[in-house]
């Protein structure tokens, strides 16, 4: 291992392993087949670059990230390392002296992309190769949350090259995913190293998409000048936000893949050198950023799985330092994700993966725990570091207020949305009602004891919990469903959380 520790420091500048860096070096150094689970930023490449040092031969890196593999060749020659890569951006003289090179033994680390791996065939046959990194080994499984087809091929690695280790990288896998990649690789007994996915420093915070530009404006009211990234579900909503935020005095701009190349580096440089405080953008933006001081992530729309949902909140808080993840979640995002789910493939895993990510968006217990678990990784106590935490839910008899909504829905046909549901209960007095006679409905008035803001908060619940249904393709309207009947009818008993009094949410604010 001696060796090892001095490359460490002779090339990449470290004292010191991280994680389970050593292990897994040292595994691959006996010419092991191994996993590596890390989270982003956690080091994985390392587990890869070092062991190249000192095998005799080529260390071949699969990614599917072509846009990096230049940064990180040029990254690894700073260092004296001799790397390059091969990919179909360059030309045909270019790849050509990329092979000589090879025949010549004069490069250590060679990146490519499995659709480039026909153009390597001859490499291949060599005997030259020592050992091939599977980076972004999520992308081979159809259970993971980013399938590549090109991926599907990678199988032939360990069947035409027995004695040469393998080893698959990735920051997102859950148990499912894993023993696919193992099995889809052909190593199937390869030693998996797995490091915790708790990453304390950054508090878990989840609301409703409620009037989320306020509530946005409240969150940075207590961090003016922190970095951070707001990512959305839409291009146009990355616009709309970023020029909202401008409005209101804060440095923002818009990223999506719609961008030219050239305005995409621009925005991504002057977010990495602090020139823009905050980045609007969809999930086309943070691959690779390697920005240490995010401060906080903001996801306008919830993400469409929890694969995505740890990866995106894994950008802030690198430097280990106190950060935010804040998630708004609302129905009509998960709408929006059938939507796409029902035009694409593999929909099982997809609907499983979107409702494990509603779950923990409609948590009452630590949220933490619940992260972590889908990770395979329990966490003994709670965290005292989410929301739940902070602010325990308390549950109290929702059965008569769940009643008077079931049967206010019931009495307008089942032809209103929730806010008119709400304006009949507290029995409010504008012109729809007035207009639609409501204000001579027997519920009428019925719950007008109770704020705006709580009722809708307990028939949002009421909706999670499946005793009410919204209709989302018609208006938003209010349904009654089995359940609905059973409650209103029989001794079906509803419990619901009581809404968080906005002071003491406050204090969740202030909380870093
Ligand atoms: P990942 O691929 O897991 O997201 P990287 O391999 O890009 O992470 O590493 C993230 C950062 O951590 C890089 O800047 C890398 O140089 C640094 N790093 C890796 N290993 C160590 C170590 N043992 N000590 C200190 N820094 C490290
Ligand atoms: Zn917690």
């Amino acid at each position: 291992m001696q060796a090892t520790l001095e490359n460490l420091k002779h090339y990449f500048g470290y004292d010191s392993f991280r994680l389970t860096q050593q292990e897994a070096i040292q595994n691959l150094l006996n010419k092991k087949d191994a996993l590596v689970i890390m989270p982003t930023g956690g080091g994985k490449s390392l587990c890869f670059q070092l062991p190249a040092l000192q095998f005799s031969g080529l260390t071949l890196v699969i990614s599917p990230l072509i846009a990096l593999m230049k940064d990180q060749v040029d990254g690894l020659k700073a260092n004296g390392i001799s790397a390059e890569f091969f990919n179909s951006s360059q030309n045909f003289e270019t790849q050509q002296e990329i092979l000589e090179k090879i025949s010549r033994k004069e490069i250590k680390l060679l990146y490519t992309a499995p659709e480039s791996l026909s153009g390597l065939q001859d490499v291949l046959k060599s005997n030259y190769i020592s050992c091939v990194a599977v980076d972004e080994a999520h992308c081979i499984s159809s259970w993971g949350h980013d399938f590549r087809p090109s991926y599907k091929q990678l199988g032939f690695l360990k069947k035409s090259m027995p004695d040469v280790p393998i080893i698959a990288l990735t920051a997102t896998a859950d148990k499912a995913t894993r023993v696919d990649i193992l099995n889809q690789l052909s190593i199937p007994k390869a030693k998996v190293f797995i490091s915790s996915f708790n990453r304390e420093n950054i508090f878990l915070n989840v609301k409703m998409a409620n009037k989320r530009l306020q509530q946005i404006e409240k969150f940075l009211d207590r961090r003016p000048d922190e970095a951070g990234i707001v990512y959305c579900l839409s291009r146009k909503s990355t616009e709309k936000l970023a020029q909202d935020l401008e409005a209101l005095g804060y440095q923002a701009e818009a990223y999506h893949a719609g961008l030219d190349h050239e305005t995409r580096s621009e925005i991504q440089e002057n977010f990495i050198y602090d020139k823009t405080q905050i980045v609007c953008a969809t999930v086309a933006f943070g691959m690779g950023i390697d920005k240490s001081n995010v401060r906080w992530v903001i996801h306008y729309n919830m993400p469409k799985n929890i694969e995505s949902y740890y990866q995106e909140i894994g950008r802030a808080g690198r430097d280990g330092l106190a950060s935010q993840a804040l998630m708004f979640h609302s129905y009509a995002d998960v709408i929006q994700y059938r939507n796409f789910i029902d035009n694409s493939g593999n929909q099982e895993v997809q609907y499983a993966k979107l409702d494990r990510m509603k779950q923990f968006a409609e948590a009452k217990s630590c949220r933490r725990k619940i992260l972590l678990a889908y990770f395979g990784e329990y966490l003994e106590e709670d965290c005292g570091h989410c929301d739940i935490c902070l602010n325990p839910p308390q549950f109290m008899d929702g059965k008569i207020n769940a009643q008077k909504t079931i049967s206010a829905v019931a009495r307008v046909q089942q032809n209103e949305p929730i806010g008119v549901i709400i304006d009949i209960l507290r029995g409010a007095k504008n012109q729809k009602i007035l207009d639609r006679n409501y204000d001579q409905l027997k519920t009428y008035g019925a719950g007008k004891d109770v704020a705006w803001r709580d009722w809708q908060h307990y028939v949002l619940e009421m909706i999670n919990q499946g005793v009410l249904d919204i209709a989302f393709h018609d208006g938003n309207k209010l349904k009654l469903n089995s359940l609905s009947k059973k409650v209103l009818f029989e001794d079906y008993q509803v419990s619901l959380t009581k809404p968080i009094d906005p002071k003491v949410e406050k204090r969740e604010m202030i909380t870093k």
